[in-house]
């Protein structure tokens, strides 16, 4: 996601060599590292690290970890864990929704199983009072993901998903969800490697595609925006902006990993902002915290900074 203007320094390649030998590190190691950004892995442990981020003024959304389901039965159980998730939510009266990845739900190899369990999950969120986040995933599965999203959502207002401000198409689609009435979405970068061809390359042109689609959004009177950033640039524009706006604190809310910036995190919610944390959790942690490492090689220098000073 570079441009040649913004070449990788030197450390950052280092330490992407690092994390391409996660292999080798061993798991407690990669767990202590990573458990600042993991509530645990059980439901219980999500569901308290949730009740303190509720107590400190924070909303959550809670992310059962898991990978491509590849088998029907992955996908039911992934479904069931859902289920169970929103149940315990609502008994604990909670201030906190769901967010899945529709690859854990079959979306790769069967798209009708798929929609089935949607189906169901945004059921029992509407009978709960609660709400379904449809993560995005990588450009193959975009047509895939938006046009599920669309057929729920006529059915249903306790469903949203995400756009990505890298993605070249991304204008586009806002412009139909806005005007069918469909823009209840969180605006994130976007996490995945893409081609030229379908996503802008560089920091500076993802940032200036983050504030367009970001105005774009609420010019257009989208429902409400999930606006997720750890990026202090584009959170000061956002704030600029929906001051300009004028854009009531109803129609947005700010959205943060777990153990991500917390120090800005915390000045959002004193300044009486609304924030959600993305709070992930479950058996599937290895794999997540995997892909979180090999995202911020920053992070990677605490993983060498552990191997040598671990007792
Ligand atoms: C709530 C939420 C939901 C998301 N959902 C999706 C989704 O559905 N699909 C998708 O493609 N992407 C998703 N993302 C990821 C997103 O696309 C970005 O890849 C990610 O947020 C990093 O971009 P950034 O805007 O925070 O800016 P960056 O410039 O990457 O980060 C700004 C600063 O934040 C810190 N930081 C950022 N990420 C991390 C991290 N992982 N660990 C430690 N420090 C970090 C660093 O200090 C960094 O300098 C989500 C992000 C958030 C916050």
């Amino acid at each position: 996601m570079r441009s040649e203007a913004d070449p990788e320094p030197e450390w950052i390649m280092i330490n992407r060599a690092v994390v391409t030998l996660m292999p080798l590190v061993p798991r407690s190691l990669v767990w202590r590292v990573s458990r600042r950004y993991i509530a645990g892995r059980t439901l219980d442990d999500a569901l308290a690290t949730v009740r303190s981020l509720n107590e400190r003024g924070m909303s959550a959304t809670l992310d059962v970890l898991g990978e491509d389901a590849t088998r029907e039965e992955a996908a039911v159980a992934g479904r069931d864990l859902y289920l169970e998730a929103l149940a315990s939510i609502e008994r604990a009266g909670l201030d906190c929704n769901v967010s899945v990845k529709l690859s854990q739900m079959a979306l790769r190899f069967d798209v009708e199983l798929c929609r089935g369990i949607l189906e169901d999950l945004v059921a029992e969120a509407t009978r709960r009072g609660n709400f379904v986040r449809i993560d995005m995933e990588d450009s193959s599965v975009t047509d895939a993901t938006l046009d599920l999203y669309r057929d729920l959502r006529r059915r249903s207002d306790a469903v949203g998903t995400v756009v990505q401000s890298y993605l070249k198409r991304t204008p586009d689609d806002v412009a139909r969800m806005l005007e069918e009435g469909i823009a209840h979405l969180r605006l994130c970068k976007g996490i995945y490697v893409e081609p030229f061809e379908v996503a802008h390359q560089g920091r500076e042109r993802i940032r200036t595609a983050y504030m367009e689609v970001l105005r774009q959004l609420f010019e257009g009177g989208a429902t409400r925006v999930g606006i997720a950033t750890h990026d202090r640039p584009l959170i000061e524009g956002a704030l600029d902006l929906i001051r300009e706006l004028g854009v009531p604190k109803e129609r947005y809310e700010f959205q943060m990993l777990l153990g991500v910036t917390e120090g800005i995190r915390t000045e959002l919610v004193s300044a009486g902002e609304p924030l959600r944390v993305y709070v992930p959790f479950g058996e599937e942690w290895y794999a997540y915290s995997s892909r979180r490492l090999r995202e911020n090689p920053k992070i990677a220098g605490h993983v060498i900074r552990n191997i040598f000073t671990q007792s």
